[in-house]
């Protein structure tokens, strides 16, 4: 009998949890491995999935036969097999899905859906082939096609008018049936600006003539080009170098995106302070034990540059690094500062490449061609080998955790890895979240301060503007102060520059009829329209549904619509007209589309080309820019009303935030921030930039209410189109919850924040444990419930360690 293994069992993205076992032929035997992607018939489909153990275990079932190995190296090793094992427990999250978002190689694989006969349909065709005469349907075409080959949709709507209703209806009367077939994608099928080419050898074969030019060309300027660049060289060149790389004289590969590093500055010398960070970061590296620390410096201390330093340490010890950062488009300095440090020795995750970049990215940390990785959120599972350290900077940012399913939190995964791969992993911020900076209490956290900013420059000077007062004096509802208009001002004359915060986007934030009071209310959501004046229409900012605003009142026919409320448009507005000569920009979601925009719009601003900046939290997240003086908060209570037992921390958080922007630079920085609120401790105490004092008062008021860190929290929502269907199986799960098992409060069913998001009505119960293990139980057996009753696959939605209640 041979050695080699006859059967493999596959972890598929399907919503069940277990396995399916395939058999391998005789050509896979010897070449699947554990943690390689596999191509599996599933009912009608071909999915893939993962192998997790090849065996001869006898059987008595029929199975069915793998059909491709998309791996002949694992893509996935024991530690992150083991590691998305974890999430799928701890995140209550099928296995399958896990590792789908784990290996960003989609871009890889291609689906296409192909269509054949049944064998009804391939009677029914020839059936149709003896009857019919000259004049035949496009039916009749359509059977008459399948029956030569199975064929593509586009395929064949091209040779057929109305193709695809067509063929629903033979797919619905069970004479055609579709696969998705999953076909390995060619590299070279890229676009000419993403590909780049370069001379391997000469040939004595006859060439066409653009093929021979290239080449010549090649050879003549050794190197990799751009294929669009060739092109403008030589007509034809793209198609031409294609050809070239078929035939092995020409290397055409994707380009490598690279990091801009336009600020290349020399390392600094550590202080004190930074130093002594470095040594608890490095120790722990050369020791190979695992740790966690809690870098906890305020604005402007460097905390940089201990990242840089700790990555050089794992790299000394032969070990590899990772960094984690909230969204890379919004962090330039810090990808730049990476770049020009790390430059080729390191791969970029960036959320904004598309499917083909990023699996090219993935495939050099994977072969080891590179041993330091930068990115997002999905980052924190880059295959590196021998992982020494993980970084997770500003660790507090809600955007580290995944709102769609497997809703994992990047830190707290990134905690998790390391202890796997026995690293050390250093949370960074001057905010840190209550969580960690309670785990920093009980020592299961270093914590690591850095109570200073570098070189001891001031903190920002923080002076709150009660706006009440403001309206009683000036009797006006203006969006700026008096203060801060004449604070504005100086800075202008004093050519310095000035950053605004304004976090809301839009330029009004309800429309509503004068006469009756009706707002204006999106059609697939309980929420209120707002005003885009670029656009001219109303924008729901859940769903993205706009609409023109209406010119009489829905409800009243008056044609009084005033506009209510304001936005970061709005803001910018106000300021030309208080600033005629001033040079402004605006960064938020309706600015910001490409890319690259976030780094041009930012770039342009640290080059002076502008003397103010408007945006949303998008401004207020870790810049650098020396130049920028005064900042100013137009509105601080925006965030305090959201129905979020974390609305405090957050408002705590982006105010002290943003005011760390100010005084980077030689010059001290100022801040003034305008609230009704000013007596509202988050407000006060972020003024004050005490973080110790807002963390003893948040935590009281968590320990009292058994909120996180005081409890584990899940949030359990079901949603339906229908509203019964909603409330009927959110009443399944509260009798499945009665009574409660012991250590679980269970709040609700109630309708959600949002009782209605994207035509779905939701229903919400939010459970509260002492206990992590009673509460993945719990949540185990709703999720089996719902499987049991064949909801919908989106019905039911578990949040574990949800970071928004809506
Ligand atoms: P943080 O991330 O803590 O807000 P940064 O890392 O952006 O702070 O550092 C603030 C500034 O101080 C940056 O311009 C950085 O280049 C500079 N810097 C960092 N460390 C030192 C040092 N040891 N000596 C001098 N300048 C430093
Ligand atoms: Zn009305
Ligand atoms: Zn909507």
């Amino acid at each position: 009998m041979s050695a080699f293994p006859f059967y493999c069992d596959v972890s598929l993205p399907v919503p069940l949890d277990r396995t399916f076992t395939y058999v391998l032929a005789q050509t896979l035997r010897h070449r699947v491995q554990r943690g390689s992607r596999v191509i599996v018939p599933f009912g009608a489909r071909k999915l893939t999935g993962v192998v997790l153990r090849t065996h001869q275990d006898q059987t008595e079932q029929k199975l069915r036969d793998v059909i491709r190995l998309l791996d002949e190296q694992p893509v996935f090793d024991d530690h992150l097999i083991e590691l998305a094992q974890w999430i799928a427990g701890y995140y209550c999250a099928p296995l399958g899905e896990v590792f789908r978002v784990m290996a960003p190689l989609g871009g890889e694989v291609s689906q296409r859906r192909t269509y054949s006969l049944t064998d009804t349909g391939r009677d029914a065709a020839r059936q149709l082939f003896l009857e019919a005469g000259s004049e035949v349907d496009a039916t009749t075409q359509i059977l008459r096609l399948l029956d030569e080959r199975p064929l593509s949709e586009s395929h064949l709507a091209r040779k057929v008018e109305k193709a695809a209703s067509i063929i629903r209806r033979l797919v619905k009367n069970g004479l055609v049936s579709m696969e998705d077939d999953p076909l390995q994608r060619d590299p070279l099928r890229s676009p000419a600006d993403r590909l780049q080419a370069a001379f391997i050898r000469r040939t004595e074969d006859k060439l066409p003539k653009r093929e021979r030019e290239v080449l010549a060309y090649l050879e003549l300027h050794p190197g990799p080009h751009a294929l669009d660049k060739l092109e403008e060289v030589i007509k034809g060149a793209a198609t031409a170098t294609r050809a070239l790389a078929r035939k092995q004289l020409a290397d055409v590969r994707l380009i490598q995106p690279s990091m801009s590093s336009p600020h290349a500055r020399p390392p600094h010398r550590l202080n004190t302070s930074q130093q002594l960070a470095y040594n608890t970061i490095s120790s722990a590296i050369q020791e190979r034990i695992y740790r966690t620390c809690l870098l906890h410096g305020v604005t402007g201390s460097g905390k940089t540059e201990v990242y840089l330093r700790s990555i050089e340490a794992a790299l000394a010890e032969g070990r590899t690094a990772l960094l984690l950062v909230p969204e890379i488009a919004l962090t330039p300095a810090v990808a730049a500062q990476f770049a020009s440090r790390f430059g080729d020795r390191a791969a970029i995750l960036h959320s904004a490449f598309n499917d083909t970049e990023r699996a090219a990215q993935w495939r050099r940390i994977h072969d080891g061609d590179v041993r330091v990785a930068v990115g997002t959120r999905s980052a924190v599972f880059a295959p590196l080998r021998d992982l020494g350290l993980i970084i997770v900077d500003e660790e507090h940012d809600n955007s580290y955790k995944q709102e769609e399913n497997p809703r994992y939190h990047g830190r707290d995964v990134a905690v998790v890895r390391a202890r796997m791969a026995k690293a050390c992993v250093v949370l960074g911020s001057a905010t840190p979240s209550l969580e960690s900076r309670y785990n920093a209490e009980l020592e299961k956290y270093s914590l690591i301060e850095l109570p200073e900013r570098i070189e001891k420059r001031p903190m920002p000077e923080v002076e709150l503007i009660d706006m009440r007062d403001e309206f009683l004096e000036t009797r006006t509802q203006a969006i700026f102060s008096r203060r801060l208009i004449t604070a504005i001002q100086e800075k202008l004359e004093a050519n310095e520059q000035v950053m605004l915060l304004m976090n809301r986007r839009g330029f009004s934030s309800f429309v509503t009829c004068r006469a009756c009071g009706e707002r204006m209310m999106c059609v697939n959501c309980s929420v209120t329209m707002t005003y885009h004046r670029r656009d001219r229409r109303m924008l729901c900012h859940y769903c993205n549904h706009s609409e023109k605003v209406p010119s009489k009142c829905p409800k009243c026919d008056s044609e009084y619509i005033q506009f209510l409320g304001s936005g970061s448009e709005k803001v910018e507005d106000e300021l030309h007209r208080a600033f005629p000569e001033a040079r402004i920009a605006r960064m938020d979601r309706d600015t910001v589309s490409g890319k690259r925009m976030h780094e041009a719009i930012l770039d342009a601003f640290r080059a002076r080309e502008y003397d103010m900046l408007v945006g949303t939290q998008m401004i207020a997240k870790g810049h650098d820019i020396p130049n920028v003086t005064l900042v100013g908060i137009i509105n601080a209570d925006i965030g305090l009303g959201m129905p979020d037992f974390r609305a405090a921390e957050r408002t705590f958080q982006l105010l002290t935030q943003a005011a760390g922007r100010a005084g980077r630079g030689n010059i001290p920085g100022q801040v003034l921030v305008q609230t009704i609120n000013p007596d509202h401790y988050a407000i006060r105490f972020a003024a004050a930039q005490d973080y110790r004092l807002f963390y003893e008062k948040e935590l009281s008021f968590r320990r009292a209410m058994r909120y996180p860190p005081f409890s584990a929290l899940a949030n359990v929502i079901v949603r339906s189109e229908n509203k019964e269907d909603a409330m009927t199986m959110s009443g399944e799960i509260a009798s499945l919850l009665t009574p409660p098992p012991e250590s679980i409060r269970v709040l609700g069913p109630s309708e959600a924040a949002v009782p209605r998001l994207k035509r779905e009505f939701r229903y919400q119960l939010l459970l509260k444990s002492s206990s992590r293990r009673v509460l993945a139980t719990t949540l185990h057996q709703i999720r089996h419930h719902a499987l049991d009753r064949k909801w919908n696959a989106t019905a039911l939605v578990i949040d574990v360690d949800p970071m928004s209640l809506m």
